[in-house]
């Protein structure tokens, strides 16, 4: 199996560490908000990484980390902590906020049909090995303190920039305006360890008590101490979005290596951005779209799901609600399609023929996949072979042996690709969730008059709307 490694910028054959047995290490959401769908392209990416070294033969250690502390609202260490300032905002407790976005997470996995990582540690979950890191850091000359924390010296690290492959003093350059934050670093790129309860972080409430001090883990510091707690150290693949090269991925080698002087990870795996045509995806900038906000305009997640696997994971995917409805449009035809094939009655004459097809099918979605998981690529494969099997019946060229010898290539195909192509979607055609995203508004802004109008046209169109906690929910009566 070939994997691109951002590490030497090169696809790569896969050799694990241990035969047959992979440890692999996603960083996980930072639980201060809704996952995005950029976010949830990541998540996918990864999905299809860890289904198809399942397929391959592998067994798959997976771990993920959950990110409730430490998350400044800049990546450079400067800002407030994210989920401090989302628990003043919504008035709740930081750990009130801390379950709710980890749960609303992790149902969304369950939508996009995501496989569940088989270890999840959350940063306040593993504040000792944390601690510990430090410590080791410490003793190997590569951490120090200061008045406001405890940093990470990255003038003594050698090839710090080796990920990202940045020049140093660009990187000075670029983080100039961050150092005034603490006049004490030594470098401009350092980053923090350990927040002391000093200035702005004063009154932080998750604290800790510290060699240091009372305070909390700085962002970097709990993926170092995840991953190896669970996986050892080193592992075998470590992945993230894009934006984790030159910052997060580049802090976590640099702890990790300087605390025990041998590689965090063997491949380091990096999915592109979903973008929007003219901008950024941001909550300020009122475009901040998550699964819900697609699901309230009448798409199934396994329609999002399809429109990520079309594109190649390295590649930047624009998102558009035209494009998505391409995606719908494509996803609900194969459904049909392989619904329709494999529901054929199997009475054909006994005549024998060439399994062939199937077989070739099968390597070339294998292959596909094996090629740096080109998921677009196997589904083009996977088309062809149904339109095949749809010329072969009309022709009645075609046997009962061979139809079930292509439907079970194609379920194992649908395994690794998570589409659930054989189980039945309940559809919503996007004018009823335009309906009842117009009703959403309507209700935001007290005109129940035509809130309830609108309910009604949906009821007679043989829609029911549900109101709850998370907002408005339709399903078919
Ligand atoms: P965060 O919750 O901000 O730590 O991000 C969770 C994951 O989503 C990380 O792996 C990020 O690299 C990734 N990510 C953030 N924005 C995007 C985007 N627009 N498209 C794809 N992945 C993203
Ligand atoms: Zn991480």
């Amino acid at each position: 199996m070939l994997l691109y490694n951002t590490l030497t910028r090169k696809k790569e054959t896969f050799k694990p560490l241990k035969a047959k047995r992979v440890g692999l290490y996603t960083c996980g959401p930072t639980v201060y908000n809704y996952a995005h769908i950029g976010n949830l392209r990541t998540y996918i990416f990864e999905d299809i990484l860890e289904r198809t070294l399942i397929f391959s033969g592998y067994a798959v250690n997976r771990v993920m980390n959950i990110t409730d502390v430490g998350h400044l609202t800049s990546d450079a260490d400067t800002g407030e902590d994210k989920l401090e300032k989302e628990a003043k905002e919504e008035k709740k407790s930081v750990w009130d906020i801390a379950r709710f976005y980890t749960q609303a997470f992790f149902h969304d996995l369950e939508l996009l049909n995501i496989r569940i990582p088989k270890h999840i540690g959350a940063a306040t979950d593993f504040v000792p090995q944390q601690l510990d890191l430090i410590q080791k850091l410490f003793k190997n000359g590569y951490a120090y303190e200061t008045s406001n924390a405890v940093y990470f010296d990255t003038g003594k690290f050698k090839d710090y920039t080796k990920l990202s492959r940045q020049n140093i003093k660009d990187l000075s350059v670029g983080v100039r305006d961050e150092v005034i934050e603490d006049p004490e670093k030594r470098n401009p790129a350092d980053f923090a360890l350990w927040f002391k309860l000093v200035g702005k972080f004063k009154n932080h409430i998750m604290r800790w008590k510290s060699p240091w001090g009372e305070g909390f883990p700085g962002w970097h510091i709990e993926c170092s101490a995840i991953s190896t707690s669970f996986l050892g150290q080193p592992f075998d693949i470590h992945t993230g979005g894009i934006d984790h090269i030159p910052v997060h991925h580049t802090n976590e080698i640099a702890q990790s290596e300087g605390a025990y002087h041998k590689p965090l990870a063997i491949y380091w795996m990096h999915g592109e951005f979903l973008v929007l045509k003219d901008s950024r995806m941001g909550k300020s900038l009122g475009n901040f779209i998550t699964l819900k906000t697609l699901m309230d305009n009448g798409f199934h997640p396994m329609h999002y799901r399809y429109f990520v696997l079309m594109a190649h994971y390295r590649s930047p995917l624009t998102f558009t609600w035209e494009a998505l409805d391409g995606a719908r449009i494509g996803y609900e035809k194969l459904k049909n399609n392989i619904q329709t094939l494999f529901s054929e009655p199997a009475d054909f004459p006994k005549t024998e023929f060439s399994e062939k097809p199937v077989l070739e099918f099968s390597k070339k979605f294998k292959e596909a996949l094996f090629d740096d998981l080109n998921t677009a690529s196997a589904l083009g494969a996977l088309q062809l072979f149904l339109k095949l099997c749809n010329t072969l019946l009309e022709t009645k060229d075609i046997n009962a042996s061979f139809l079930l010898k292509a439907q079970k290539a194609v379920r194992e195909a649908d395994r690794v690709l998570g589409l659930n192509l054989f189980e039945e979607t309940e559809e919503i055609p996007s004018h009823i969730g335009h309906m009842v995203k117009e009703r959403e508004i309507y209700r935001g802004n007290k005109q129940f008059t035509q809130a309830d109008a609108l309910r009604k046209k949906l009821d007679a169109l043989g829609y029911v709307v549900e109101d709850t906690p998370k907002g408005a929910r339709v399903r078919k009566k």
